[in-house]
């Protein structure tokens, strides 16, 4: 039989099991505790539980816990990981240090299949959804590697976790609970590539989280030329998508736009973007691209992105550029996983 992965059960899912193991209640909520508070790694080290009941845990659970293949550090701070999980699959997970508080990106997918033309992490498809244990992993193995705590997490790593609907929202509530590592869904973005009926779904949520849209043009046979994903959901419908998604939720929404030369950085599309987005009171993160292998993207130049920026702000769209982290050591996600790939 195979083993279940112990680190993904919510607590009245753990009260159950340990009900139907003929325990008492309120091991459900020490389990809990050791799964997602201390972070341990293995069930020998939950100190304060029979051991015959552990042994039983044993057999048919396994505590999600990635081994680090690779890690590089940029000399901002920023920390890159390749993690290694239980099947050999292997993910990426970025450590961001800002002045507020760690920032950890986390993977949600092993692969992608949404296809954007300037990510590396899709290049190969899809292999597998990671489980919500998994993911919440990806943060302990961080906080244990550094020693430091994680107080931000941005859903921005490889895949699209609105392909991974139900394992994404249950770690959302894993992390966020208070028995566990407790961090608020206020400290959390989610980042998607524009599946509009998950985003009506995740809407009905209300959850505090922030929702990021990576819209990167803003008509469709630009976003098309760029993103796949725009032909099942063109422009019109997800801008109406993340209406709705503000009004249900009273959270405001903030757009993620990747420059690229040539063919997403002109004043005429920023006036355009401008257009499409004014009066929702979003807020627009301009980033050059992160130039990969295979694709025939570059990134606009410095003074280009600025120009862009001052047409959005001049006509009342809030914009930033944001800064690059660890561009040194090839942080835009996919890329390490593919180098390792590539080199097996
Ligand atoms: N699938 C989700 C989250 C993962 S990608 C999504 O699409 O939003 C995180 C962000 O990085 C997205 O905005 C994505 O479009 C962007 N991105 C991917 N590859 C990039 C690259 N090479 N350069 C710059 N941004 C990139």
């Amino acid at each position: 039989m195979e083993k279940r992965c112990i680190s993904s059960m919510n607590l009245d899912e753990l009260g159950e099991l340990v009900r139907s193991m003929g325990q008492p209640a309120f091991r459900a909520k020490s389990i809990f505790r050791w799964l997602h508070q201390k972070q341990v790694t293995a069930f020998s080290e939950m100190t304060d539980q029979p051991k015959a009941f552990l042994a039983r845990l044993d057999e048919e659970f396994f505590i999600a816990a990635p081994v680090i293949r690779r890690r590089q550090q940029s000399k901002d701070g920023t920390v890159k990981y390749l993690f290694q999980l239980a099947d050999g699959n292997c993910i990426e997970t970025v450590l961001m240090r800002y002045h507020y508080g760690n920032t950890v990106c986390v993977s949600t997918q092993v692969g992608c299949r949404m296809g954007c033309r300037f990510c590396a992490s899709t290049q190969a498809g899809r292999v597998r959804d990671l489980l919500a244990g998994e993911i919440a992993s990806e943060i302990y193995a961080v906080q244990r590697d550094t020693g430091e705590r994680v107080s931000h997490i941005v859903l921005m790593g490889i895949g699209e976790p609105l392909d991974n609907y139900d394992e994404v929202l249950r770690f959302l509530h894993l992390i966020s609970h208070p028995e566990g590592t407790n961090i608020g869904m206020r400290n959390i973005s989610l980042s998607t590539c524009g599946l509009v009926p998950k985003i009506d779904r995740l809407a009905e949520e209300k959850l505090q989280l922030t929702l990021s849209i990576s819209l990167h043009a803003p008509n469709d046979a630009m976003r098309s030329s760029m993103m796949p994903v725009n032909d099942a959901y063109p422009v019109a419908q997800l801008i109406a998508a993340c209406r709705r998604y503000q009004k249900t939720t009273g959270r405001r929404i903030s757009f993620e736009y990747s420059m690229v030369r040539g063919v997403n950085d002109s004043e005429q599309t920023a006036r355009e973007l401008a257009d499409l987005i004014r009066g929702m009171g979003a807020h627009v993160n301009l980033i050059p691209i992160n130039p990969v292998d295979g694709s025939p993207y570059s990134a606009s130049d410095d003074a280009n992105v600025r120009r862009f920026q001052q047409t959005l702000e001049k006509l009342g769209v809030n914009a930033t550029v944001r800064r690059r982290l660890g561009s040194d050591i090839s942080a835009a996600c996919g890329q390490l996983r593919r180098e390792d790939a590539n080199a097996q």
